[in-house]
């Protein structure tokens, strides 16, 4: 132990370890805790087709309605439940109450779910989405799941055959947060995509700097060049909005048409899914 030295500053340093450790712990508890206690929430986020600008299906975004702290967002406790392996619980709840929500939409929209690595490396990760599927009654036509590059790197030879299985089923596969990591390239080679969302990070500055211009440009022809869909993340203002369109993007998510918010029976089935309870411009006139 770093102990052993003697000094008070690496005494500090070993405490705040510890700390880090006991806080850690007492969160995996109070997680457990909260599946059972029924404290997570799914919240849904539009994703806009261009150029017509309907909704062409939701994003599911976990929350978590802590009894003292409030309304948690994902990335205070997925890192941890992920480094626990507790995602795996998690997941298989957000999965099942994806499906039963959406399945209950009259507008019967596709909705995609966030997949961690650590589910995927979960060998019985497929049977799972199967039994899912049959005990919820949703069409796997109307799933997607969002994947990271990082569900492919390391120690996971099953995460391509297992996708590869879910696909034959007639879920879609989408790529997330592309451009952020070193081998997405590489990744869209070792896979059949369905999808490719454009991380926000590329689309934070496209109205304003020109690299991120150009960018963003060779990733609408790589879309195109391999016929996979692009959508851009996070889009917030009419200049971005402006610049995606003049590329041909084809699909946009973003507060600039709504935040991530609860989506009821009664929205989803009002016939007009584009007021369907987000908050936010869901149809700005900025946007014609
Ligand atoms: P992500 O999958 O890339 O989701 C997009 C994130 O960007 C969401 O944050 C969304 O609310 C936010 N966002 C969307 N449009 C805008 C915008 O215009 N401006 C800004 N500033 N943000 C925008 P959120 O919900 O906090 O989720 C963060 C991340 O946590 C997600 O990134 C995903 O990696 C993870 N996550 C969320 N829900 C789940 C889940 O159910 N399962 C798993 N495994 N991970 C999840
Ligand atoms: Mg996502
Ligand atoms: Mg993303
Ligand atoms: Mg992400």
């Amino acid at each position: 132990r770093a102990k052993a030295s003697g000094t008070e500053r690496i005494c500090y340093y070993d405490e705040t370890l510890d700390d880090a450790i006991r806080a850690q712990r007492r969160m995996i508890d109070e997680m457990r805790h909260a599946i059972a206690n029924d404290e997570f929430e799914l919240h849904y986020q539009a994703q806009v087709r261009l150029p017509d600008e309907e909704i062409d299906g939701y994003e599911a975004l976990v929350r978590w309605r802590h009894p003292t702290r409030g309304l948690v967002a994902p990335n205070d406790f997925i890192p941890a439940a992920e480094q626990t392996g507790l995602i795996v619980r998690l997941g298989e709840w957000i999965l099942r109450t994806a499906c039963t929500e959406a399945s209950r939409w009259a507008n019967a929209l596709p909705v995609a779910v966030n997949i961690s690595p650590v589910q995927l490396a979960d060998p019985h990760f497929v049977s799972k989405v199967k039994e899912t599927l049959r005990t919820t009654g949703m069409d796997p036509s109307r799933l997607e799941l969002e994947v990271t590059e990082s569900c492919f790197i390391g120690d996971n030879p099953w995460a391509n055959p297992a996708l590869q299985e879910l696909k034959s089923l007639g879920i879609a596969i989408s790529m997330d947060d592309f451009g952020t990591g070193y081998s997405s390239l590489a990744m869209l080679n070792s896979f059949p995509f369905d999808k490719i969302k454009l991380d926000k990070s590329l689309i934070d500055q496209v109205h304003a700097n020109p690299k991120a211009k150009s960018i963003v440009r060779a990733v609408m022809s790589l879309g195109d060049a391999l016929d996979v869909p692009i959508l851009a993340e996070g889009v917030e203002i009419v200049e971005q909005l402006d610049y995606l369109r003049a590329e041909g993007c084809s699909l946009v998510q973003g507060y600039y048409y709504g935040k991530p918010g609860r989506l009821t029976v009664a929205d989803a089935s009002a016939g007009e899914p584009s007021k369907s309870g987000l908050s936010g411009p869901a149809r700005p006139a900025a946007a014609g």
